[in-house]
């Protein structure tokens, strides 16, 4: 029972306030430790020397207390464990209710920990009314992973009795989460084209400018090299290239990347790439339209970023990055989990 915890002892003073539970029994304890732990405890004493601390079971605010009066034995010890366990969900709300961030903090950090789906919607509603957050967060993924059994809990019925706006709150924020998701997956394959687009003017420059005769690294840079090179005399003596090479698809495709060249090549001497300097002519003259200035830009950045990707790392970066995925990184892992 919660009137026999004893925080009496844990001072030399005598106990001078009564804190009166929602059962009505009471527990004898010291305002100097009740009020230095919560502002709003602090504001209570003042008006009387017998306090109410109701909304959760009295072990739970026995428990509460028992924080206040040892700090440490929220973040140490067994007992602090196992009443987390028991009371981490009340232990949350009077922490919020009475202003006690760090054990606002750890009761938050508990109650996401052991969060199941069953229990995802009534973490929420806590999360909501106690501001918390990382916890809030912790729901909506929990939810998001496991949408069905989320479904089937007790919360989730009683939420649709009585809280509709719950319901809908979860769904639109499943909702955003899966367009963001769909958006990114989206933004990840563009990227991959332009990075393709980008690669494809490297082998081109490369073809047509570099002296040296190809010398097959195994990369497969040579056969890329080889295979524009044809494309090339594809397009100059083909019977069917129509307007812009609109007839014959292959003529199509290298008309359209030697455009994409002329439009990111930025060199001041006469460029030996085919019809570079025509197409830019005629670009400047046309004035491009601003899907295909879009398009440009973006391969540019994906050229960028490639050569960023493949320079060679300095020896002191090398070293912190070994450190990084050997040492502290499950820590730091489990700290973001
Ligand atoms: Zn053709
Ligand atoms: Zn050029």
């Amino acid at each position: 029972m919660a009137s026999s915890v004893d925080f009496e002892s844990l001072r030399p003073s005598p106990a001078d306030v009564r804190v009166v539970t929602s059962d009505g029994s009471t527990i004898a304890a010291h305002s100097s430790v009740l009020a230095s732990a919560s502002p709003v405890l602090e504001r209570m004493i003042e008006v009387s020397a017998r306090i109410r601390i109701l909304g959760a079971s009295p072990d739970a605010v026995a428990a509460f207390l028992r924080f206040l009066y040892s700090p440490r034995e929220a973040t140490a010890g067994e007992w602090g464990e196992a009443a987390m366990a028991a009371h981490g969900a009340a232990l949350l709300a009077l922490a919020h209710a009475h202003r006690v961030p760090w054990l606002k903090r750890r009761a938050e950090e508990d109650v996401a920990a052991s969060l199941t789906a069953d229990r995802a919607v009534d973490a929420l509603k806590l999360a909501r009314l106690c501001d918390a957050p990382r916890l809030y967060l912790w729901c909506v993924r929990l939810a998001g992973k496991d949408l069905a059994a989320v479904e089937l809990s007790e919360g989730w019925r009683f939420a649709g009795r009585h809280d509709a706006a719950l319901q809908v709150d979860l769904l639109r924020l499943l909702h955003d989460a899966d367009q963001r998701k769909k958006r990114w997956e989206r933004e990840r394959a563009s990227q991959d084209v332009y990075r393709q687009l980008s690669d494809a003017m490297a082998s081109l420059d490369r073809a047509f400018t570099e002296a040296s005769p190809c010398d097959d690294d195994g990369s497969g840079a040579c056969t890329a090299r080889q295979g524009i090179v044809q494309l090339v005399r594809h397009l100059a003596g083909c019977g069917n290239k129509g307007g812009g090479g609109g007839g014959c698809p292959h003529c199509k495709r290298i008309f359209q990347l030697l455009r994409l060249h002329s439009s990111v090549c930025d060199r001041t001497e006469p460029c030996r790439v085919p019809l570079c300097s025509n197409l830019k002519t005629k670009m400047q003259a046309e004035k491009v339209d601003k899907t295909w200035r879009l398009l440009v830009k973006k391969v540019a950045r994906a050229g960028v970023m490639a050569t960023l990707d493949n320079r060679e790392v300095p020896e002191i970066v090398k070293r912190s990055w070994a450190k990084y995925n050997s040492g502290g990184s499950r820590s730091r892992a489990a700290r973001f989990r």
